[in-house]
């Protein structure tokens, strides 16, 4: 999985399910071809469906499930907006989601360029082919650079960013327990939080390795949000965004090491 940043745009790319298409040479850039006026005249038809909290912009093809998938993505925004913390009133209050549903990958892929779900913030919409809208992913990104900024930090943009949108997706996309999921994987001290923070191996999503170190991260912000509540979660991001020195010291009285611990032994695993 990898996050893009364009000059322009603020992408968050995520490859949830790997697939494959034939490459096609675009003649409009990505930034064209994602923009709502683009998508709207040049790549439809699209059934147009309003709902509480936006609009489902949608490939005709999808008709007979749009209700379902209406369902599915109200759902997994009220879920995202919970997880960071909003209240009902923030959330009530929150600006309107722009769902765009492709029939499936190639679809998605002629239209945007980009096989992956995928969010981009400036426009409050989500990119996803409807077989992946078991996917709560984009929401958590999206309502996490609504409520905290996007992470400016490159060294926390897969440690934090990505693993909160990966947290959010716990029994939706990802069906198992997290801790459960960090401990099968931190068999091999390889993938010890603080060595994934430290960058020793990169964090290629695109590559089974970097799906468990984005679990491990998430199973490690789970323990930050359940241990210590969601409000100095939402510190910590804010604080690292430019400058982490002494962040977690700053938010939690403790440093990284400290908080990694903490998380072994809640785990019951030595490290
Ligand atoms: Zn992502």
């Amino acid at each position: 999985m990898k996050i893009l940043y364009f000059k322009l745009l603020s992408f968050a790319v995520c490859v949830l399910f790997l697939c494959c298409s034939d490459k096609i040479d675009f003649t409009e850039s990505i930034d064209v071809m994602n923009s709502p006026e683009y998508l709207l005249t040049k790549s439809g038809p699209w059934d147009i469906n309003q709902f509480e909290r936006g609009v489902i912009y949608s490939n005709t093809a999808l008709k007979n499930d749009i209700d379902s998938l209406c369902a599915l993505h109200l759902s997994h925004i009220e879920h995202a907006a919970r997880l960071t913390g909003m209240t009902q009133e923030g959330i009530d209050l929150m600006p309107k989601f722009n769902i765009w549903l492709f029939k499936d990958i190639d679809d998605k892929y002629r239209k945007t360029q980009l096989k992956s779900i995928h969010c981009i913030s400036d426009y409050n919409a989500v990119y996803y082919p409807a077989e992946e809208s078991k996917s709560a992913h984009e929401y958590g990104h999206l309502l996490a650079y609504y409520n905290w900024g996007h992470m400016l930090n490159r060294k926390y943009s897969l440690f934090l960013d990505e693993a909160f949108a990966y947290y959010v997706d716990e029994g939706r996309a990802f069906k198992f327990e997290y801790y459960e999921k960090a401990k099968e994987i931190l068999d091999n001290d390889g993938y010890a939080v603080s060595k994934i923070l430290a960058g020793e191996t990169p964090f290629d999503l695109f590559a089974n390795k970097g799906r468990k170190k984005a679990f491990v991260c998430a199973a490690f912000i789970k323990y930050l949000v359940n241990s210590y509540g969601i409000e100095k979660f939402a510190g910590l991001w804010k604080a690292v965004r430019k400058n982490d020195s002494g962040a977690f010291q700053q938010i939690y009285n403790k440093d990284m090491p400290e908080l990694e611990q903490e998380f072994y032994r809640f785990l019951k695993i030595d490290l």
